[in-house]
């Protein structure tokens, strides 16, 4: 596999080459399956761009004991040592920006300028992130007459998404790796190609055999596998609300620790007084960016009800700048959803939208003139939204803003806090304001005025949006266990 990632993949489009993955990636070796295998599919074209391998218990079971092998070895190496083959990691995945950011584009349709920074790039830098967390984690410490001792939880399971692939890998392997775990890695079908450049990258930095093991297949079979296996000490998942429960369910036999980052629905309240202009170009470039298909897109728009037209007025305006287009060409704004069932789920929600009262100011469901081989979604704003209907409650995980006109703070905060969901906010306004507002909030994380990410911060869900952080100490802190030594 070393070789397949780095002789073909490098020369590999989305409408060219055609990518082989021949085997899971166990032990530091390539290791054939069944001979099983699944095409991953151009959302731009329709076409194959890859075929993987389509895993089984049987792989699962060898990468287990690849994983456990492995486990004592790294377990005692130095967190400073640790932290060294992982900065080297992010640097070996900053030489294969280019690399990984076709990959993304070939599998989900990410335009390749957006792939580079948020596919590629952010990768590296949250995996650098982490290295640093080495030197100022407190592995150890002292309470009244207890040794605190921080120690790796054993072999994980990684179970991930296809809408930033290599990302949610990082945000947990990273961690994971440093606090001396070994790593069992199943990555979403529809998006696997960063994968075998992971693995690369991995091997290059100097992480031993084993340590980090791949295998391709569904979440029906290994991801469920993985978590009902007695091998597997924590499963740590991103993906939906629903397959989160089924894995904490299938989990429940052997106790082992789960880790959920589940879906979101995030607000960005817009207060009197804020700066109206910064709000909606954010909220554009936030509901917009990989077609909307982040769990912290922006998908609501909270503005006093005063403002509701003035703003939507501004909203159309604006989005006007966000063309649809090829993902390869470099001036693209807005590519496809990554698949032909996100596109039938996300038009299906626009028409809901539409059933049920709420007006398109922008865009709208339906195939789109001239890219009808591909599965392109308009970004489409809806004024006027109620906010218990269905497209204000449920994660569409598309290009679709819903405008929802409050009254006062109290209704803001409510309608905010309203849904199942708990992962994120924003919100513009005089700082003071709308720092009391942020602290009102049951989400995870949220961001004042436009300010910047932090790959130091912790992320994750309140309610229904997750059960834990990545990120931070307080995300590799969920990697560890604790053992208290009485002196
Ligand atoms: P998904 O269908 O839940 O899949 C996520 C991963 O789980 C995939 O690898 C999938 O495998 C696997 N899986 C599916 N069913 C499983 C089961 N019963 N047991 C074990 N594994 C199973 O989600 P998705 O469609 O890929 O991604 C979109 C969702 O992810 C959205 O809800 C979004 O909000 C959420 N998300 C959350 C965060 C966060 O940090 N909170 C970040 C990004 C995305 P296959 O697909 O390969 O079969
Ligand atoms: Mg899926």
């Amino acid at each position: 596999m070393p070789e397949a990632a780095g002789r073909i993949v490098v020369s590999m489009t989305y409408t060219h080459d055609h990518l082989t993955i021949r085997g899971h990636w166990i032990g530091g070796a390539t290791v054939a399956g069944d001979g099983t295998t699944i095409d991953v599919i151009s959302p731009v074209t329709g076409a194959p761009v890859a075929s993987i391998p389509v895993g089984n218990a049987d792989d699962l079971d060898r990468a287990v004991a690849s994983a456990r092998r492995a486990l004592a070895g790294w377990a005692a190496t130095s967190p400073a040592d640790r932290g060294a083959v992982i900065l080297r990691l992010s640097e070996e995945l900053g030489a294969r920006n280019e690399q990984i950011a076709q990959a993304v584009t070939a599998e989900i349709g990410a335009p390749i300028g957006f792939s580079r920074m948020g596919q590629a790039g952010f990768p590296a830098l949250v995996t650098a992130a982490v290295a640093s967390q080495a030197a100022d984690f407190p592995w150890t410490e002292e309470v009244g007459n207890s040794l605190l001792v921080r120690e790796p939880v054993g072999v994980i399971g990684a179970i991930t998404p296809w809408n930033f692939p290599l990302q949610q890998v990082m945000t947990k392997i990273a961690p994971a790796l440093l606090a001396g775990n070994t790593v069992v890695l199943k990555p979403a079908d529809p998006a696997p190609l960063t994968a075998p450049i992971l693995a690369a990258a991995a091997q290059a930095a100097g992480l031993p055999d084993g340590v980090l093991n791949v295998v391709y297949g569904s979440g029906p079979v290994v991801g469920e596998a993985m978590s009902a296996h007695p091998g597997i000490d924590m499963i740590s998942f991103t993906g939906s609300t629903a397959a989160g429960k089924r894995i904490s369910v299938a989990a429940a036999a052997t106790v082992k620790r789960v880790g959920l980052e589940l879906g979101g629905k995030t607000a960005n309240i817009v207060l009197e007084g804020a700066d109206i202009d910064a709000a909606v170009d954010a909220t554009l470039m936030n509901i917009f960016s990989n077609s909307g298909q982040a769990c912290g897109a922006w998908a609501r728009l909270l503005v006093p009800a005063a403002l509701h037209d003035d703003i939507v007025d501004r909203l159309v305006a604006g989005a006007a700048a966000y063309t649809l287009g090829d993902p390869n060409d470099e001036a693209t704004r807005v590519g496809p959803v990554a698949s032909e069932a996100q596109w039938e789920r996300v038009n299906g929600y626009i028409e809901r939208g539409i059933a049920e009262g709420a007006t398109v100011a922008f865009g709208g469901p339906g195939r789109v003139a001239g890219f009808e081989a591909g599965a392109y979604i308009r970004p489409t704003i809806f004024a006027n939204v109620e906010p218990h209907s269905t497209i204000a409650q449920e994660e569409i995980f598309g290009p679709v803003l819903s405008v929802i006109p409050y009254a006062d703070d109290d209704e803001a905060v409510a309608i905010a806090d309203g849904t199942v969901y708990g992962l994120t906010a924003s919100v513009y306004g005089e700082q003071q304001h709308a720092l009391a507002i942020a602290k009102r909030l049951h989400v995870g994380q949220v961001y004042i005025n436009g300010a910047d990410f932090n790959p130091l911060a912790p992320f994750g869900g309140y309610k229904q949006s997750g059960n834990g952080r990545e990120m931070g100490h307080a995300g590799l802190e969920e990697f560890t266990e604790i053992k208290a030594i009485q002196l």
